[in-house]
């Protein structure tokens, strides 16, 4: 991508929700999106002719055809490289971090952004979704808005806007939002949809043609011009959908996104008999409704169609009243509702009887997901009603065959969406995945960030343990990670250093086995590391090793000296921190006690020629 074309691919290549936009109508958004990404598009190849207009019938056409084919082929794929490529830099990542916190400033709250840390990462860790090799690792800041919104870049990093942390109050809504921006990312959702306005544009061109020739082809090509035109809805509701599932599969509370959508909406403080009235009957907001109908309808399948909310905050199961919500000093009733009736479904979801609740013991609704459903179960007897309902639930999905068939098509739909993922999950750990982790290990190295680099380096081993280079970087990982604790705590992590030590070692045997003799870094790293472990002698072998392979590299003679003077050789010492300044080491570095010596003794070649000549 050229340089001059990567101010402008930074201000369009964000998937920027239209969630916020309250005032542009939905078709206004869908051009507006299309329009930018347009911009973004006219980088790295020439912009092409038309296709010509078709004579009536002939070859003629069927040649234009052809060739128009293969070139919106071509110009998708370009397209879409481009953008992933942009997308998998960490360099590229930390710049547009730097510059979106340089244009709106971080949000300080402290608790803003424990939160927004905690849910993202129970989502990262814990979560069931496949991250492509060629994406990075997800980075977030919290920025200063007043714009109820979040956005997810082409490199993954995700701006959240203070306004929407501070309007969630519940973990599980934020953490539907978070589930939807990383979707974008999971899905390389900006490439996709920039790569389609290509086929936007040889769509409509083809439109013009003589529809009789090549019809199967014409017809894929009007299905992708109709695709197009919903490129950014689509994009959406595919973000909706596997963002529930994301959310799910971390362990929140699935009414989460119920609330979400329905907070996207109201965004803040517009009064409560509003609601019904965008919901219902304004047409600018068709698309809120729509995702927050989709969002209630998970919701209720993923606890197998047992629960309702009625009125926004009447609670049924199987058309049977349990109870009415009521709003909380931090929290609406109808949040409180779609909270409490989302722990129902996720534990109609997650035990697979009314016994494994727990009722009375203190396991019952013991998790975070439940604190909703917990906190309304004030009396005893609403709490009994609930066992009582929970048990007929369970009855009916063992002998009522509408319910048995419908839990067990769910049941399908569900396997069916998680074995895809695994699928996928184990696809990109294969070893030939193990470079693209390794070029983010080096990246995120080169920035500094060395946890994020540990985590690429340890994915780059997972995905190719029998490689020597990525078993020697998970200690060259584990070393940087014992940098930092060093920094911090002035001493040196003893397990950050075993570990750097058992890796080298096996990293070293690889090299071994193979006749690999690419050895020297092994060597001289595991000599740096068996100084931190005091282990002299080992150190002083590995070095002198390396001295061996490369004997222009200064830091080795260093080690050699230090190793021998913590043995008591204190001639040794002198011998090898001499040669060490030799080679052009920092006298620094000498101990006090040897540097007079050292010094009369280090001379460089140019002084041992002048001795001569
Ligand atoms: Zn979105």
């Amino acid at each position: 991508m050229k340089l001059s074309h990567k101010s402008g691919m930074m201000n369009h290549m964000k998937n920027n929700e239209v969630m916020g936009l309250k005032k542009m109508n939905l078709k206004k958004k869908v051009m507006y999106t299309l329009s930018t990404g347009l911009l973004a598009c006219t980088f790295s190849f020439a912009p092409l002719s038309a296709p010509a207009v078709a004579e009536a019938g002939g070859w003629d056409v069927v040649g234009n055809i052809f060739n128009t084919v293969s070139q919106a082929a071509f110009e998708y794929e370009a397209v879409r490289s481009n953008v992933l490529n942009w997308g998998n830099s960490p360099a590229t990542q930390q710049q547009i971090l730097n510059e979106t916190v340089q244009k709106y400033g971080v949000d300080t709250s402290l608790e803003h952004n424990e939160r927004v840390s905690r849910v993202l990462n129970q989502l990262i860790d814990r979560g069931h979704y496949a991250m492509e090799p060629n994406s990075l690792p997800f980075r977030w800041r919290v920025i200063n808005s007043d714009e109820w919104n979040a956005a997810c870049y082409a490199n993954d990093f995700i701006e959240v806007n203070s306004a929407l942390v501070e309007d969630l109050k519940s973990d599980d809504a934020l953490a539907g939002v978070l589930a939807h921006e990383m979707t974008h990312g999971l899905h390389q959702h900006i490439a996709d949809a920039l790569a389609k306005q290509v086929l936007y544009k040889y769509g409509s061109s083809l439109l013009t043609m003589n529809a009789d020739v090549f019809q199967s082809t014409l017809t894929s090509y009007v299905t992708n011009y109709i695709t197009v035109k919903n490129t950014t809805n689509l994009n959406e509701a595919d973000a909706d959908e596997s963002g529930f599932y994301l959310l799910c599969s971390a362990g929140f509370n699935p009414g989460g996104f119920p609330v979400e959508t329905m907070a996207m909406t109201l965004q803040g403080d517009v009064d409560r008999n509003l609601l019904k009235e965008i919901f219902i009957g304004a047409a600018d907001h068709p698309a809120s409704q729509k995702r927050f109908e989709e969002s209630v309808q998970r919701m209720e399948e993923y606890g197998y169609n047992h629960v309702k909310v009625k009125n926004d905050k009447d609670i049924f199961i199987d058309d049977k009243y349990f109870m009415t919500a009521t709003a909380t000093p931090e929290m609406a009733d109808w949040a409180n509702a779609y909270l409490i009736a989302g722990g129902i479904c996720k534990g109609i979801h997650d035990y697979s009887t009314v016994e494994a609740w727990g009722f009375g013991t203190p396991d019952f609704l013991n998790d975070k997901a439940y604190d909703n459903l917990r906190n309304s179960l004030s009396d005893t007897a609403l709490s009994d009603n609930l066992q009582t309902m929970l048990a007929n639930a369970y009855s009916l999905d063992i002998y009522d065959k509408d319910h048995r068939s419908t839990k067990a098509k769910l049941k399908k739909a569900e396997k069916e969406r998680n074995d895809k993922i695994t699928k996928r999950k184990n696809e990109v750990m294969s070893s030939e995945n193990a470079s693209a982790y390794e070029a983010h290990f080096e990246g995120y190295t080169k920035l500094g960030l060395n946890v994020l680099a540990y985590k690429e380096a340890e994915k780059a081993y997972k995905a190719n343990p029998n490689s020597y280079i990525q078993t020697g970087n998970m200690s060259r990982a584990y070393n940087a990670l014992n940098a930092d604790y060093k920094e911090k705590h002035n001493t040196w992590n003893d397990e950050y250093t075993q570990k750097a030590i058992e890796y080298t070692d096996k990293a070293l045997k690889i090299c071994q086995d193979n006749s690999i003799d690419d050895t020297y870094w092994l060597y001289s790293n595991m000599a740096y590391y068996q100084m931190q472990a005091q282990n002299y002698a080992a150190s002083n072998e590995h070095a002198l090793k390396a001295i061996s392979l490369k004997p222009d590299e200064k830091s080795n003679y260093r080690f050699v000296g230090y190793n021998s003077l913590m043995m008591g050789d204190k001639g040794s010492a002198v011998k090898y921190y001499s040669l060490y300044l030799n080679h052009g080491g920092d006298k620094d570095m000498v101990p006090a006690e040897l540097s007079s010596e050292v010094e009369a003794d280090a001379k460089t070649i140019e002084e041992i020629y002048a001795s001569n000549e």
